[in-house]
């Protein structure tokens, strides 16, 4: 180990001033450490174009060259080379274990060491030999950090106090067996270790998990030919898409040397919570963005976060707030089953609002302030890029003992299902508590009748928000609009969507749904009305529903309508939405339009026309849309 020492003291006022061009970072040849590296000295360096890459404590990591050691004087810093070699080498943060680093055998070069972490040097491209001694890597990237944003300003503390009747039903619907049956999968890929072809397989899996979903944009982003892509599932926002909260965890294994790599606590646990998040909140709108992202490379030194956040940051993605899952299923003998919370001081606003959020959703979780003593996850890559995040860990003082060994498996290192579903449930939680849920969705999307015989067969679509709130569904049938409705039939499963009434008469008779709320409570979708016959396709009527600002569109499709196409089209007879394009059993239909144009966007106040076309029917009707 080699060390440089400098004493000279200047104001560091001027430092601006005499700002030096940076040489290109793969060719600095120092890794240099500099005390009393603070917030502000950093951001002075930062201006400088010096490439801190690190700060532990106010120990600063840089890449630099010979124009370091005058700024550092005039900002009053000392420093030492680390390794005057640095462009030569790779660079790693690993805990100061000092058995193992002792049994280091060289190329690898233990360079320094700061608050129980070590600094250490490599050869390019061998850190396979680091991976040996099982410890947590983080590389140091040649990549200037960033300093911390501020809070979110659209963030309020209050936004956390109220609890939501539809959050409740999203987190009540976290399933213990779809997080072991992921965990199994993931396991059963025998590894998932970042340069083998099987976590490549993995990357597939999982794009695929999260297409099947229902969410459109899925990417595996590669940013390298070594490591497979980061799996990155996006729900767009629906009032403020730039707004970004983000989940992540990730994917890869690894057990040096030995022949099955199956992680299933480090991180099959925190990946199958990603799907988790995914199948839950897919179906529903948020008012900001969520990015469910899975993580490759991160047992190679938070390499795929790293690409990730650096991208994030350069490209000014919007992301508000980072929740990391990485490990939460092992619960040590004799520990106590909690959640615990990692935090940076800057980030200690969502912190507060995990706690708060899992208190409210999640009460037989106790959650505590984590530390961690050793490793590190892919939190930290945001961090590092000035992002505001959070990692979610089942312990960080007796966390499982098994990872990076084949005998990270389920029911020894993956010994606590309970733990895994709980803080799934407060990461659900606290996604959509975060994004705003688009709360009073339209309620009915879509209810037809069609006569068959002397029956009369109900089929509908319930909004998926309203639906997972519901214990049940009642059918009521009345013989006007205005009833009285008399129940048909027991109480139905909310997931139903289908009725048939066999005892139907033939003479025009309405129909509505009573929906059971979870609370007790009973309310009613707008009516239908069968027809005794229908003899042609037509519009029947359009009007807009006073409680959710959506348009009800009623038609009836007589036998050999064919295809029918209904659209919306605005005052220069452009298509605005297409709401239906089928061939459609005869019947009387009631279609919802939720007012959003092809691109989910809300329309402006105006004139439209609701247009029906089929074989044998064409006609409009003219409909004004008030205030957005
Ligand atoms: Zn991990």
């Amino acid at each position: 180990m080699r060390h440089v020492h400098t004493r000279l003291r200047i104001p560091f006022l001027i430092a601006p001033l005499l700002a030096a061009t940076p040489t290109f970072s793969a060719e600095l040849p120092w890794l240099a450490r500099v005390d009393g590296c603070t917030h502000e000295v950093t951001s002075a360096l930062l201006e400088h174009g010096i490439v801190v890459s690190q700060r532990l404590g106010d120990v600063g990591l840089l890449f630099a060259d010979a124009t370091l050691p005058p700024i550092l004087e005039r900002l009053g810093c000392t420093f030492a080379v680390l390794d005057a070699d640095a462009n030569l080498h790779e660079h790693y943060l690993v805990r100061d274990d000092a058995a193992r680093l002792e049994a280091a055998r060289p190329p690898l070069r233990l360079l320094d060491r700061v608050d129980g972490t070590a600094i250490v040097a490599l050869p390019r491209g061998d850190v396979a030999r680091l991976l040996e001694l099982g410890v947590e890597i983080q590389k140091l990237f040649r990549t200037p950090m960033r300093l911390p944003r501020l809070r979110p300003a659209t963030w309020r503390d209050a936004d956390v106090a109220s609890s939501s009747a539809f959050i409740h039903a999203l987190v009540e619907g976290v399933s213990a067996d779809s997080l072991q049956a992921f965990v199994s999968t993931l396991e059963a890929f025998g590894t998932r270790n970042a340069t083998k072809p099987q976590s490549h397989a993995a990357a597939q899996w999982l794009a695929a998990k999260f297409r099947s979903y229902g969410i459109d944009d899925v990417q595996i982003r590669t940013w390298s030919t070594t490591y497979p892509g980061n799996v990155v599932a996006t729900i767009p926002g629906r009032v403020a898409p730039k707004d970004v909260y983000l989940v992540g965890g990730h994917y890869d294994s690894v057990a040096p040397e030995q022949k099955l790599e199956p992680g299933a606590d480090d991180n099959a646990t925190g990946t199958a919570s990603l799907l988790e998040c995914a199948r839950l909140l897919a179906p529903h709108e948020f008012a900001a963005t969520l990015r469910i992202v899975a993580f490759s490379a991160e047992e190679y030194g938070l390499v795929g976060s790293e690409a990730y956040a650096a991208r994030a940051a350069s490209s000014g993605e919007n992301i508000l707030g980072m929740i990391n899952l990485d490990m939460l299923g092992y619960l040590a003998p004799h520990d106590r089953l909690d959640l615990d919370l990692i935090t940076n001081s800057p980030s200690t606003w969502l912190r507060d609002a995990a706690r708060e959020v899992a208190a409210t959703y999640v009460p037989d979780l106790p959650v505590v302030n984590g530390k961690l003593l050793r490793g590190t996850s892919d939190h930290a890559s945001f961090w590092r890029h000035g992002f505001h995040a959070i990692f979610l860990h089942e312990d960080s003082t007796q966390p499982s003992p098994f990872i990076h060994t084949m005998d990270d498996v389920t029911g020894l290192s993956y010994n606590n299902p309970e733990l895994h579903a709980l803080c799934t449930q407060a990461t659900v939680a606290l996604l959509s508590t975060l994004a705003g849920a688009v709360e009073v969705p339209v309620v009915l999307h879509s209810f037809s009748l069609h006569r068959e015989a002397d029956a009369v067969r109900l089929i509908w679509k319930l909004a998926p928000a309203v639906r997972i709130q519901l214990a049940s569904v009642g059918v009521q049938r009345a013989e006007t609009e205005a009833g009285p409705y008399a129940r048909l039939g027991g109480a139905l499963p909310a997931t139903r969507s289908e009725f048939v009434d066999l005892d139907a008469p033939a003479t025009h008779v309405w129909y509505r749904l009573a929906l059971r709320h979870r609370d007790g409570t009973e309310s009613f979708t707008s009516s239908m009305g069968a027809k005794a016959y229908t003899t042609r396709t037509a519009l029947d009527g359009v009007e807009s529903a006073s409680h959710d600002g959506s348009i009800r569109i009623r038609f009836r499709v007589a036998s050999g309508a064919g295809r029918l196409r209904l659209g919306i089209y605005d005052v220069r007879g452009r298509l605005v939405r297409r709401l239906v394009d089928a061939t459609l059993a005869p019947g009387d239909y009631l279609q919802t339009w939720d007012r959003g144009d092809v691109r989910g966007r809300t329309v402006a106040r105006g004139i439209y026309f609701v247009h029906l076309r089929s074989l044998d029917a064409r006609s409009t009707r003219k409909l004004a849309v008030q205030g957005r």
